[in-house]
């Protein structure tokens, strides 16, 4: 897709929610940090079920640290991996006050050093948090990237390249929520709904879907 169709296609999805948010819940950017965390294999709806009795047991660092992985574990049994995670938050607190003196580090190497946390998870607090013009690519911006050729890649990586290197300047960093909430919600997994679709006249997907018959 050339770059000025790229844009356009943005555009329309910006002009449809020109203010776009992650749909997680959190008030700083460690709650940010252990939602996203928590998110994997999960919806983030499902996280914001659990995640309120996590952070009033441990709302800082040291108190996610001190909880533990036996204390966390119960309070977030309701998401998938729930095991690991519980694991990681643990640690991810002790590594904060150790290395960070309680804070999250605003680099890319700080974040990705922590446990449990990579790539996409670094992009979404760089992004969210620290204004960074950075695109996590989850499994729906994957999808969407190749469906609708916006940004073709075998693998999240190469699509993250090619919509950094697409996305025209100052949209990246909605671009991120833009293209999370249309996978969601639009362009969906099993059938897009391109027939309420504002970015539709930008789309190379072939098969568009009409609506359904009433
Ligand atoms: S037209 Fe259809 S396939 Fe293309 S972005 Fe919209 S919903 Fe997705």
């Amino acid at each position: 897709m050339p770059r000025d169709q790229a844009a356009a296609f943005l555009h329309a999805l910006a002009a449809a929610n020109p203010t776009p948010q992650t749909e997680l819940i959190y008030t700083d950017a460690f709650s940010l940090l252990c939602a996203v965390v928590l998110s994997a294999q999960s919806t983030d709806a499902m996280v914001n079920k659990v995640t309120p009795a996590l952070f009033e047991a441990a709302p800082d660092p040291a108190a996610m640290a001190a909880l533990g992985a036996e204390g966390i574990g119960p309070l977030i049994r309701r998401l998938g991996l729930w095991q690991g995670k519980a694991r990681n938050l643990a640690a991810l607190g002790a590594l904060l006050v150790e290395r960070h003196g309680g804070e999250v580090p605003r680099t890319r190497e700080g974040l990705e050093a922590l446990p449990g946390v990579g790539r996409k998870t670094a992009n979404v607090v760089l992004n969210v948090m620290f204004g960074e013009e950075t695109m996590a690519v989850d499994t729906h911006i994957f999808r969407l990237g190749n469906r609708t050729g916006l940004a073709p890649g075998h693998n999240p990586r190469e699509v993250e390249d090619m919509l950094v290197k697409r996305c025209p300047p100052g949209l990246l960093r909605d671009a991120h929520h833009w293209l999370i909430l249309h996978g969601r919600h639009v362009c969906k997994a099993r059938q897009p709904e391109c027939w309420r679709c504002p970015a539709v006249r930008f789309c190379n997907y072939r098969d568009k879907v009409l609506p359904p018959a009433a």
